[in-house]
């Protein structure tokens, strides 16, 4: 029997409890399955063999904690110095052929691990004194984690046919641990792909963000394009795949495919950020492409095809229940994603620079992240020119920003208390103090502040004002 070495002190706390009460308690799920796999985590899943709800209360009153109980779902939850602890009790369930929704009973241990939905994920640790930390592993789970193989413990089209949803959390698993999707659950998915029509949207869109999330997510989606999943559930981006060659005068004319190409930009954008928003814009970046393609004398041409890509984004929010805050920021960046490129040139004017910083606001930065990993040429020598444009382009919104910087700027000791200080009527003198204020900020002899800066005038304002000479002052009226 294999066991393993569990860390988290309450897990053995859990097992005194469920002594103390007399109930049989497994760890199980996602919890073993990222134990074995060294991966962090608050979440610890909880069987229960019996009363789940009454040990969770049991549990609550031993650790000062009230659960929080969903008596329909006999699931009770924890929260606890940071964890978050699940109480669920062993569930068996039947579907009926006909029905979607199946028939629940108590069930054992064994019963519970089957209508999981992965052998990685049906892994149990008994918390039984006697047997604490050992495994119950019924599908070779431990050996498909070694393997790294994503596999369901019963027939795939029994799992995926039971709820459908697992469909979609095949393709997530695949990306968040890097797992291979077995060829019998791909076979089963591909074949009953339609069938995510009957789960709710918001459980699709959960399960589609943290395949955006993972490390490299176009392993999620490759897999729903590949399954034809993507079709049910984001048809505008499964538009965009495969490539149209078109033969005139002797001449070839192809265009790249759309679809590989925006994954290679979002796998590019997940390497150097976490944003989920930023991400997503670089999956739809080209997302009106479809509808712009055009064939001319020279090619192809997407032409307009940013505007029609930011105008369908709203509908695409709305269906996805996508929460509509983000709405704006995503069709920013769409937008705009093609403008750096064309401002490159030697000639460009600090107004259409200014426009831009303007209309990036405060995704600027986002943008250039944005159009860098739009790279993707496998020339080198062309990538290293196009990333050096757009460090051009990076300058000259610097340079700009600086300049208008320094025409808001003005002295922090205002004309107004120079008048007072000086006994002086606006005029000519003020401006030329104020004027010498501003230029040792600038020399870097004061730093931009105002106590620094009336410290300095006070200290050289009766050189400066007989400096100024006696010629401006006969011309002031008092
Ligand atoms: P995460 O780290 O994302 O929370 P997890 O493995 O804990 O991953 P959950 O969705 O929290 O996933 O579910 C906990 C456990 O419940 C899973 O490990 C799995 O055993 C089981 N499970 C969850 N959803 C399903 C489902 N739709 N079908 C079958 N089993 C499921
Ligand atoms: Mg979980």
């Amino acid at each position: 029997m294999l066991k393993i070495r569990i860390k988290e002190a309450i897990v053995k706390r859990i097992s005194e409890y469920a002594e103390e009460f007399g109930i049989e308690v497994y760890a199980v799920g996602g919890y073993v399955r990222d134990v074995l796999l060294n991966r962090k985590r608050k979440d610890i899943d909880f069987t229960v063999v019996g009363d789940s709800i009454a040990f969770a209360k049991f549990v609550g009153e031993k650790l000062k904690r009230s659960a929080i109980i969903f008596e329909r779902f006999r699931t009770a939850m924890l929260p606890y110095r940071g964890y978050q602890l699940e109480f669920v009790g062993t569930r068996k369930e039947e579907y009926l052929p006909n029905s979607r929704k199946p028939i629940v009973s108590i069930g054992t241990i064994e019963d519970d691990l089957k209508r999981r939905d992965f052998t990685i994920n049906a892994l149990a640790v008994s918390l039984l004194e006697e047997k604490f930390g050992e495994i119950i592993d019924l599908f070779n789970g431990l050996d498909d984690l070694e393997n790294k193989i994503l596999r369901t413990p019963l027939d795939p089209y029994t799992t995926y046919s039971d709820d459908p949803l697992r469909m979609m959390r095949a393709a997530r698993f695949s990306a968040q641990l890097e797992f291979h999707l077995h060829q019998s659950s791909l076979d089963a998915i591909t074949q009953m792909a339609d069938r995510i029509k009957i789960i709710s949207q918001e459980r699709i869109t959960d399960e589609f963000f943290k395949i955006l999330s993972a490390n490299k997510p176009s392993i999620g989606l490759l897999i729903l394009k590949k399954t034809g999943l993507l079709k049910y559930i984001f048809p505008e981006l499964d538009n965009l795949s495969g490539v149209e060659i078109i033969e005139e005068g002797g001449k070839q004319y192809k265009h790249k495919d759309v679809f590989l190409h925006s994954l290679k930009v979002l796998d590019n954008v997940a390497l150097v950020s976490d944003k989920l928003w930023l991400r997503f814009a670089a999956l739809t970046h080209d997302i009106g492409k479809y509808k712009t393609k055009r064939i001319t004398p020279n090619g192809w041409t997407f032409h307009g095809h940013e505007e029609f890509g930011a105008k369908i984004m709203s509908n695409i929010f709305r269906r996805m229940k996508f929460p509509l805050d983000n709405l704006e920021y995503v069709q920013r960046l769409i937008r705009l994603h093609q403008r750096p490129m064309q401002l490159v040139d030697e000639v460009v004017t600090d107004s259409a620079i200014r426009r831009l910083a303007f209309q990036a606001g405060d995704a600027l930065e986002d943008l250039f992240i944005l159009c860098k990993a739009d790279i993707t040429t496998k020339n080198p020598y062309l990538e290293a020119q196009y990333l050096n444009n757009y460090d051009i382009v990076a300058q000259k919104v610097l340079e700009v920003q600086v300049k208008d910087k320094l025409r808001e700027f003005q002295s922090p000791v205002r004309g107004e208390e120079i008048m007072k200080i000086c006994n002086l009527p606006p005029s000519k003198p003020v401006g030329i103090i104020k004027g010498k204020i501003e230029d040792a900020i600038l020399d870097g002899i004061i730093p931009n502040e105002y106590d620094a800066a009336l410290k300095y005038f006070l200290e050289n304002k009766d050189k400066w004002l007989s400096e100024i000479g006696k010629e401006e002052f006969s011309k002031i009226r008092y």
